[in-house]
């Protein structure tokens, strides 16, 4: 993603009254956060937020907290927040890498995965949303029942998620190489970046990790 310095960014989430600040101090109660204790879905590296928001408004009985490192784009989230004032969503500025320092055993019920940066070089790899050092972080927070939805135009993370996960306690189900001309299109809510690479005429890739 380009990232443009917004200025003020860094200041505006600091203030937020839908951010959780310091959630690191907040391990294992971030369901306290809300209102109504309900099932708590994650979408980490969620970008501008369209596709969480959307989401949170279709489905008040869930709570959603949407995850990005960047300032620069939580803003553009929290200004929708700001006009919706969704009760059951709320963002985290946090690098995935620390997501167990926040989310404490089995306290989320799913995750979303959407258009996660390919980082394409070898040594890179680890850094992947979907590399097997982030399906050990998911296998800690995540509820044995949940599940976690990838989606992306990359074919070449795509088929790299469906080989890693190979290597953990979790399997592929539910794999399509064109969501949007499959069975599991129905109910789809799209992304900002499924939005821009579909009318490229880019297919779009989906599958759902559960645990073997
Ligand atoms: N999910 C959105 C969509 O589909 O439109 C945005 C996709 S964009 C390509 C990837 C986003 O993930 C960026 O906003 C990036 O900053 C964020 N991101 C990448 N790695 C991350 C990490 N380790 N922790 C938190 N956010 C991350």
């Amino acid at each position: 993603m380009r990232l443009r310095n917004v200025p003020g960014s860094r200041e505006d989430i600091a203030n937020s009254e839908f951010v959780i600040q310091e959630a690191e101090k907040h391990k294992g109660e971030i369901s306290s956060f809300f209102p109504v204790k309900q099932p708590l879905f994650i979408e980490i590296g969620m970008g501008k937020g369209q596709f969480i928001t959307t989401l949170a408004k279709l489905h008040p009985e869930i709570n959603y907290i949407g995850i990005e490192k960047y300032s620069s784009v939580l803003v553009r989230a929290i200004e929708k927040q700001t006009e919706l004032v969704l009760p059951n969503l709320k963002f985290i500025r946090m690098d995935a890498e620390n997501i167990n320092e926040v989310f404490g055993e089995n306290e989320v019920d799913g995750i979303y995965l959407n258009f996660s940066d390919p980082w394409p070089k070898d040594r890179h790899a680890k850094r992947r949303l979907t590399s097997r050092q982030f399906f050990v972080r998911y296998e800690k927070l995540l509820n044995p029942e949940g599940k976690i939805q990838f989606k992306t135009d990359n074919s070449n993370l795509f088929d790299f998620s469906l080989e890693e996960v190979e290597a953990t306690n979790f399997k592929a189900t539910e794999v399509s190489y064109d969501l949007h001309n499959s069975e599991w299109n129905e109910g789809n809510i799209m992304t900002e970046y499924e939005e821009r690479f579909s009318a490229k005429g880019n297919p779009i890739k989906r599958v759902v990790f559960i645990r073997r």
